[in-house]
C-alpha cells in the first residue's frame, strides 16, 4: 500500500513516520509511505499556495492549482484522493478498514482557513474530519488516517492477533488489560489471567470488553454482532448485574 501526503508542513509529518512501528514497516517495505511538499507544486518565484478569500473575511485559503498539480503528478489508477476537513465524514475504525482496503491513498493536508472549494468539488474523492474539533492543519489528522491504516496492514503490528481485539475492531471496547508485576500497590492481577487456561481467559476478555462497553460506551452495544450468550450477558447488565465468576462459563 501507498500513502502520499501533500502537505504544506513536510517537516511535521516527516518525524512521527519515521519512528517506531511506522518506521519499521516502512523500511521493511510493507507501506510505502511518501511525504509531498505541496510547495513544490506551486507557480511562481515565490511559490506561493494560499490567497486570500473572495468575498473578504480573514485568513487565507489554499489555491487549487498547486493541489491540483500535486494530485496529477501523484495520480495511480487505484488512487483514492482523501481531503482532511472538519466537515468530512468523522473517522472512525470502519472507515480506517475501508481505507485499508485502497491500494493507493493521497491525503491533502488544508491549512489556514482551509482549501478553496473546488479540491472538494472536483478532485477529492472523499473527505475526513477526526473529530469535531478545529485544528490549524490538515497535517496531525493526516498522521492519524495514516497511522490507524498502515496497522491494520498484515505484518505491520508485531502480533497478527493484536489488532483484531482492539477497541471497535468486533465493534466493542476493548477489555482491561496486565502486564507485570503480578501485584502492584496492592491490585492484583485477576487469578483467571495467570491460570493458563486459554479458553477460559478468552471468555473472560470477552465479558469484559462487553462490560467496558456497556458501562462506557453502551450505543456500541445496539450495533454490535453479539452471540446469544453475549446478548443475555448484556441483558443482566440492563438488569443491574455486575460481573461475576458465571461470565466466565457463559461468554
Ligand atoms: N475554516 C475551516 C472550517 O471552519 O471548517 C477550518 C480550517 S482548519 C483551521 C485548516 C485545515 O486543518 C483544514 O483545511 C483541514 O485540512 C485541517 N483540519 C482542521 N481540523 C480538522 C479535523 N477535525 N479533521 C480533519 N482535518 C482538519
Amino acid at each position: 500500500m501507498r500513502i502520499d501526503i501533500v502537505t504544506l508542513f513536510p517537516r511535521m509529518v516527516e518525524g512521527p513516520i519515521a519512528e517506531s512501528i511506522l518506521g519499521r514497516a516502512r523500511e521493511r517495505g510493507l507501506i510505502d509511505i511518501r511525504v509531498v511538499n505541496l510547495r513544490e507544486y506551486a507557480e511562481g518565484r515565490h511559490r506561493v499556495a494560499d490567497d486570500y478569500q473572495f468575498g473578504g473575511g480573514g485568513g487565507m485559503v489554499l489555491k487549487p492549482e498547486p493541489l491540483f498539480a500535486a494530485v496529477e503528478a501523484l495520480r495511480t489508477p487505484r488512487a483514492r484522493v482523501v481531503l482532511l476537513d472538519p466537515r468530512g465524514r468523522r473517522f472512525t475504525q470502519e472507515i480506517a478498514r475501508e481505507l485499508g482496503a485502497v491500494a493507493h491513498l493521497i491525503l491533502l493536508a488544508g491549512r489556514y482557513e482551509g482549501v478553496d472549494e473546488r479540491v472538494s468539488t472536483a478532485l477529492a474523492d472523499d473527505e475526513v474530519s477526526i473529530g469535531d474539533y478545529v485544528l490549524t492543519g490538515g497535517e496531525l489528522p493526516a498522521l492519524v488516517v495514516t497511522d490507524a491504516v498502515a496497522r491494520l496492514i498484515p505484518g505491520v503490528l508485531g502480533d497478527a492477533a493484536a489488532a483484531g481485539q482492539d477497541s471497535f475492531a468486533r465493534g466493542l471496547l476493548e477489555g482491561p488489560q496486565y502486564t507485570r508485576p503480578e501485584e502492584f500497590h496492592g491490585m492484583r492481577v485477576p487469578d483467571v489471567l495467570l491460570s493458563g487456561d486459554h479458553q477460559m481467559i478468552a471468555r473472560w476478555r470477552r465479558a469484559q470488553a462487553l462490560w467496558r462497553t456497556w458501562q462506557r460506551r453502551p450505543d456500541l452495544l445496539e450495533t454490535a454482532e453479539l452471540t446469544p450468550a453475549e446478548q443475555k450477558l448484556v441483558e443482566e447488565f440492563r438488569r443491574g448485574k455486575g460481573p461475576d465468576e458465571s461470565w466466565m462459563r457463559s461468554a
